[in-house]
C-alpha cells in the first residue's frame, strides 16, 4: 500500500506544487480545495498524466464535518495516512482601526481554526512514523500595517505546533510549520500593483520572488526520511526576508 497525503488547498498555488512534488516522492495524493473543483481535477490530472495517484476531495477546513469527511474519503479510498499538509489560507488585508470583524472572523476561521480541525484529525488518524506540517507566514516578522488579522491567526498557528508536538509524545510522529516568505501565487500576486510586487521581491537578500517549487522542496524534505529529526520547529523559508 503506497504511503498517502493529504495536501489542504491543492487546487492552486503552493498546495498544487506541494501535491505535485509529494506525488513524485511517491505518495498517493489527496488534492483538497474549497469551491474550485476545476482547477483541483486539473491537478489530478496533471499527477495521473505523470503516473501518480490521486483523488480530490472537496472540503472547507474551517467546517468540522468537512475535515473530518476529508480524513474519513482519505482512509476510504487510500487505507492509511502517513503525511498531512495544512496549506490552505487566506489573506484579506484590513487595517485594524477600521474595525472589520468580517474579515478579522474569516482570517481566523480558515487560517486558525481550520489548522486546529486538521491538526486534530491528523493526531488521530495519522499512522506511525507520519508528518504533520501546517503553514505559516514570515510576514509575521515584519508588522506591515494591514496584516492584523492574517498576522493574528499565522501566531495562532505557530502556538500550536509545538504543543501538538509535545502531545504526541512517544508517537513518532513530527509536527511543524513552514513559513514562506512572498511566493508568486494569486494570494500574493492579487491585488498589488507591479511596483509593490518588484519590491516586495527585493525585500530579501536573495532578491527575488520564492517559487511554489521553493516551499514544495522544503514540505518534501519535511514529509520524506530526510526530515525524520526536525520536530516542533517553524521553518522559515523566505531567501532570507526577515
Ligand atoms: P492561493 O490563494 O494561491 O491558494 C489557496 C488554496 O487554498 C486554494 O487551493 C484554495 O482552494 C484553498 N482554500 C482557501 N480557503 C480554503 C478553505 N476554507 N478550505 C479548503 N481550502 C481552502 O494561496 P497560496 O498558495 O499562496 O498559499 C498557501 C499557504 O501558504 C497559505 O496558508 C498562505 O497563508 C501561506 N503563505 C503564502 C505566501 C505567499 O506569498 N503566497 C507567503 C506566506 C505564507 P480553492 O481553489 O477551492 O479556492
Amino acid at each position: 500500500m503506497a504511503k498517502t497525503a493529504i495536501i489542504t488547498g491543492a487546487s492552486r498555488g503552493i498546495g498544487r506544487t506541494v501535491a505535485k512534488r509529494l506525488a513524485k516522492d511517491g505518495f498517493a495524493v489527496v488534492i483538497n480545495y474549497a469551491g474550485n473543483a476545476a482547477a483541483a481535477e486539473e491537478a489530478v490530472a496533471e499527477i495521473r498524466a505523470a503516473d501518480g495517484d490521486a483523488i480530490a476531495i472537496k472540503a472547507d477546513v474551517a467546517n468540522p464535518d468537512d475535515v473530518k469527511q476529508l480524513f474519513a474519503k482519505t482512509i476510504e479510498a487510500f487505507g492509511r495516512i502517513d503525511v498531512v499538509v495544512n496549506n490552505a489560507g487566506i489573506m484579506p488585508l484590513s487595517p485594524i482601526s477600521k474595525g472589520d470583524v468580517e474579515t478579522f472572523d474569516k482570517t481566523i476561521a480558515t487560517n486558525l481554526r481550520g489548522t486546529f480541525l486538521v491538526m486534530s484529525q491528523a493526531a488521530q488518524h495519522i499512522a506511525e512514523g507520519g508528518r504533520i506540517i501546517v503553514f505559516s507566514s514570515s510576514v509575521l516578522a515584519k508588522s506591515f500595517p494591514t496584516y492584523g488579522p492574517y498576522i493574528a491567526s499565522k501566531a495562532g498557528v505557530e502556538g500550536l505546533v509545538p504543543v501538538l508536538a509535545n502531545e504526541l509524545r512517544g508517537s513518532n510522529i513530527t509536527v511543524n510549520a513552514v513559513a514562506p516568505g512572498p511566493t508568486g501565487t494569486d494570494l500574493f500576486l492579487n491585488g498589488k500593483s507591479p511596483e509593490q510586487i518588484a519590491q516586495l521581491s527585493k525585500l530579501a537578500p536573495l532578491e527575488r520572488l520564492g517559487q511554489p517549487e521553493d516551499i514544495a522542496n522544503v514540505v518534501s524534505f519535511l514529509a520524506g526520511p530526510d526530515g525524520a529529526w526536525v520536530n516542533a520547529q517553524i521553518l522559515r523559508a523566505n531567501g532570507g526576508f526577515a
